[in-house]
């Protein structure tokens, strides 16, 4: 049976549910419109006044806007918040930086109200996948990131030991070994890791002959990163043991984006949250079900609301009640934008880093591999490189492997394919997570 941490709210009818998204909408447009220089600018170029905006249908008349324009506010006015924050800038008590997947990092703005919120979606999380109290947990992903003080006291708030609260790097090979040295003294029931972290520890203690169940079989892990595809879920399930859940989001906006026990999409927090999906070539909105860019409202944000931003996430969401009870919606992030390959000769309109994953994940010698793709020219390429790591202990011929790779690939997807074999550190990093793009069209 599925236990809430906030059962009214979760279970909230949706027609109430509404009522207190628009009622907080009205008021955050108020608040943006007297309180952001950014967005009082968007709407008075688009001819909007506050009482425009009454409801999500009204919304669609708000101009949408990204990261892009922040930062190029930033860089004309030089206030590092690009003109979007709405409090007194020391009222504003963490101020942190986003992981730039996309782009330079910028700063994102928290009140204690707004860590608060934070923790409140972790906590909902956290209990509804079975953390309790006394649990022992650690992190393997990068301390800093903005969900992590709200994460951080979700911990405290249930109880729970923390162990070793992460590395600068956790994909960096020395750290990792650090880890597993803290891994015999004390067994974590909890971890909140990046999924590539979780794949190089799971290769290290394999190098070192040491079965990753005598670490990991108990444990619940929520995994940062990439979300899981069913086919590295069942992976982990069978190589590592224990429960596995996807978590993403997006930090600019502290999107928590969580999997409940029905491990059909992932919740989003609605009384939070606005999300709509826009046609990513026309910009109107779309209905759920269809693939497009995730768009993002913050409704109960204090420090930084943002409003319409577009995340560059190409994705889907459902907003019928969940199974496991839960009326708030549910989202996909499928890939990012850049990371939409359109390739000669493919079966399908965009090759994605997921097809690849899903794909590796049926050769054996691939489990644990990480890769990126190489951009070597613009518009459509004449062929899928791939650069990636294999698992040396289980590959008897690489140039068998690399051969059966680059068939298998043309097979499956129709494309012309190379293969280049990498270790990790060759791959190129940010932060917890490996960019799934080389583009060298940028250098030339
Ligand atoms: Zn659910």
């Amino acid at each position: 049976m599925v236990e809430f941490w906030n059962p009214r709210i979760e279970q909230l009818p949706k027609k109430e549910l509404i009522e207190i998204q628009e009622r907080l909408l009205r008021a955050q447009i108020n608040r943006i419109y007297n309180r952001s220089p950014y967005y009082h600018k968007i709407m008075e170029e688009a001819s909007l006044k506050p009482a425009d905006i009454r409801n999500f249908d009204d919304l669609i008349k708000f101009p949408i806007n990204n990261k892009d324009q922040i930062r190029e506010n930033r860089n004309r006015t030089g206030d590092p918040w690009g003109q979007t924050l709405c409090v007194e800038e020391k009222i504003s008590i963490e101020n942190r930086i986003s992981t730039g997947t996309s782009g330079d990092s910028t700063y994102i703005g928290f009140t204690n109200t707004d860590i608060k919120n934070i923790t409140e979606m972790f906590c909902r999380h956290l209990w509804g996948i079975g953390v309790r109290p006394g649990m022992t947990t650690s992190l393997l992903t990068i301390p800093w990131h903005a969900y992590i003080v709200g994460l951080n006291r979700a911990f405290d708030l249930l109880g729970l030991k923390r162990w070793g609260t992460g590395f600068p790097s956790p994909l960096d090979v020395g750290r990792m070994i650090d880890a597993i040295d803290f891994f015999k003294r004390e067994t974590t029931s909890y971890s909140y890791s990046a999924v590539d972290a979780s794949l190089a520890l799971e290769q290290i203690l394999k190098d070192r002959g040491i079965d990753p169940k005598d670490y990991m079989a108990d444990r619940i892990t929520t995994h940062t990163g990439d979300i899981m595809t069913p086919k590295l879920r069942k992976h982990f399930i069978d190589e590592l043991g224990g429960a596995h859940y996807s978590h993403g989001g997006l930090g600019d906006l502290w999107w928590v984006l969580n999997e409940c026990q029905a491990m059909n999409g992932l919740h989003w927090w609605e009384d939070m949250i606005y999300t709509e999906v826009l046609d990513a070539n026309t910009g109107e909105r779309i209905g759920p079900g269809e693939l497009g860019e995730l768009t993002l409202t913050g409704l109960i944000h204090e420090a930084m609301p943002l409003v319409r931003f577009a995340t560059d996430d190409i994705g889907k969401i459902e907003v019928e009640k969940c199974d496991c009870g839960r009326t708030h919606g549910r989202a996909w992030q499928i890939t990012r934008r850049k990371y939409l390959l359109t390739v000669k000769g493919a079966k399908q309109k965009h090759i994605t880093p997921f097809d690849i994953e899903e794909y590796f994940k049926t050769i054996p010698e691939m489990y644990t591999s990480q890769f990126s793709f190489v951009i070597d020219k613009k518009g459509e390429l004449d062929q899928l490189w791939i650069k990636t790591t294999y698992d040396p202990t289980s590959t008897k011929d690489t140039e068998e492997l690399r051969h059966r790779l680059e068939k298998g690939i043309e097979n499956e997807f129709g494309v012309k394919t190379k293969i280049e074999f990498v270790t990790l550190g060759e791959l190129p990093v940010i932060f917890h997570k490996i960019d799934r793009v080389i583009d060298m069209t940028k250098e030339k």
